[in-house]
């Protein structure tokens, strides 16, 4: 069966490889000239790579780990130790660690948690604590319950003190969708929450170990084309073409660079655009249906991901890093924590500015000054005095439309892979699967796309050639997609 894709990020790639594995032959058509989606990323003229978003992998994204496992390129995740660290923001220069020891779950988090005394009270530490209990008992059904609640709303019921958002919640909400607590819906945290908590090495990060490009979404590309699918960049999906029965009859390509423009036909059909752009391509006959018409309330959220040079180092932490600034959430020093930007005397940082709704607009210029004034009160021992550091070069990116704000109530309007029209499907990490907005969550939401197809064929819904002959996708072990690594 072919199956026409239009997105080579994270979903797109997921999709095709496990159609491929199953025998069907997928199509991936990217409007760019580049890999990932925003995992993407470019090389600079003198060979530095800079990146569309500072990527962290979490042992709790099973879904990931488990395709790095079937590549066979587990050794490309960078593990760091079981830490979470936060720049101190009374003791500027310092930091403020909870370290996770090597103890079965939940024991490991509430050791880590107990054995922070920089961050939050004791009586802190408990009323959190019995907030929590909920969540950990009632499991996965009580997390999605509380998407009407912002994370400060849902603090409040519990009442729990307003300084824990301050201490560590704004840092973790601008870390998860790029935006505060009082706009973040309360299921987003709660569900990282309960992974970080319920699995030993759920919050143990790592780093992949190059550009995403080039390291994780090539092999997968690989993967495909040695299976007899085809991968091609700079192929826009222009328009949806419908046949007179209500199906899709193809996908229009856009001609760039000299090129005609062309329909491509296939047996089935998957958008693995992200959300704002494929609203864009809705034909107009499909608008009302509630199952399109619910994606009007998921939009792409502002981000800005800056990349620094220096002169010299500025810390030789190798781990991310929450700053609890105003203008920027996390930031990793990528010359301690990535093989191939490794530089042993000089750093080069890599911060996501967030919520970026106010500067999203404004210049490079700007953008890189007001980092700066941060990052000399995060490190004043390198920016004071006669030496201070210098900036060698500046690269910022901005991503407009990232993923999906994720504010209370979205959760009923992410759309299952399975659409109303029998060969379209979704994937995205906006479709519904349990990891959100995430890289993890873009994997899955293409193994689940994959599965729907395969479904639909056994189903009889896609009327298209027979399959081949004992090719089976592996069913997921529940709903959600949790399968073991
Ligand atoms: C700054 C930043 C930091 C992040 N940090 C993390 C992190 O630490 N950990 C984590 O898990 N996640 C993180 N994420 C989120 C993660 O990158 C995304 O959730 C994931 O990569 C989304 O994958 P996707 O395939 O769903 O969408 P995308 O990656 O957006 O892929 C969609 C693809 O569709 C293509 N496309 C668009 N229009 C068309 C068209 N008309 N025709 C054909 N193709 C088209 C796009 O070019 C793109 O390649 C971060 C994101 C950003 C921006």
């Amino acid at each position: 069966m072919r199956v026409a894709i239009a997105g080579a990020g994270l979903a797109g790639l997921s999709c095709a490889k496990y159609l491929s594995d199953a025998g069907h032959t997928p199509i991936v058509l990217e409007a760019r000239d580049v890999l990932g989606g925003k995992v993407a990323a470019w090389q600079d003229e003198e060979g530095d790579w800079y990146e569309t978003g500072l990527h962290i992998f979490f042992g709790a994204y099973r879904n990931m780990r488990r395709l790095f496992a079937e590549l066979g390129i587990e050794d490309r995740l960078q593990w760091k130790s079981h830490s979470m660290i936060f720049n101190c923001r009374d003791k500027p220069g310092t930091y403020s660690r909870f370290d996770f020891p090597d103890i079965p779950a939940p024991l490991n988090g509430v050791a880590a948690i107990l054995g922070n005394n920089d961050m939050l009270t004791w009586p802190e530490k408990i009323s959190f604590g019995l907030g929590l209990v909920p969540a950990m008992l009632r499991g996965q059904g009580y997390v999605e319950a509380c998407d009407r609640y912002s994370w400060t709303e849902w603090l409040r019921l519990h009442n729990i003190p307003e300084r824990v958002n301050d201490e560590v919640f704004i840092a973790m909400a601008k870390a998860l969708n790029f935006i505060d607590p009082d706009e973040i819906s309360s299921t987003v945290v709660l569900t990282a929450l309960n992974r970080f908590l319920q699995e030993s090495d759920g919050s143990k990060m790592a780093f992949l170990d190059g550009n995403p490009p080039q390291r994780l979404c090539q092999p997968i590309v690989d993967h495909i084309t040695a299976r007899g699918g085809t991968v091609e960049l700079e192929a826009p999906l222009r328009q949806i073409e419908l046949a007179d029965d209500g199906r899709v009859s193809g996908f229009r390509i856009g001609g760039i660079k000299g090129q005609p423009g062309r329909t491509v036909t296939a047996d089935a059909y998957v958008s693995a655009l992200p959300v704002d752009p494929l609203k864009l391509l809705l034909p107009e006959a499909w608008k009302q249906l509630p199952y399109f018409e619910k994606l009007e309330g998921l939009n792409g959220v502002p981000v800005i991901n800056i990349h620094l040079w220096f002169d010299r180092k500025l810390t030789e932490i190798d781990h991310l890093l929450f700053s609890r600034s105003p203008l920027l959430s996390v930031y990793a020093d990528m010359s301690n924590t990535c093989r191939e930007y490794e530089d042993p005397d000089r750093s080069m940082l890599e911060l996501v500015f967030a919520p970026a709704k106010d500067w999203i607009g404004r210049s490079d210029d700007a953008i890189v000054a007001a980092t700066l004034e941060e990052l000399e009160r995060l490190f004043p021992q390198h920016f004071g005095g006669d030496n201070p550091a210098q900036l060698r070069k500046a690269i910022v990116v901005k991503t407009p439309l990232s993923v999906y704000k994720t504010v209370p109530g979205c959760q009923a309007l992410r759309p299952d892979q399975t659409s109303p029209i029998p060969n379209f499907f979704l994937a995205g990490d906006y479709t519904m699967q349990r990891y959100l907005a995430s890289m993890e969550g873009a994997v899955l939401s293409g193994r689940l796309c994959a599965e729907a197809i395969a479904a639909a064929l056994d189903g009889g819904a896609l009327l298209t050639t027979p399959r081949t002959e004992g090719a089976t996708i592996p069913v997921a072990a529940d709903a959600t997609g949790l399968a073991p690594v």
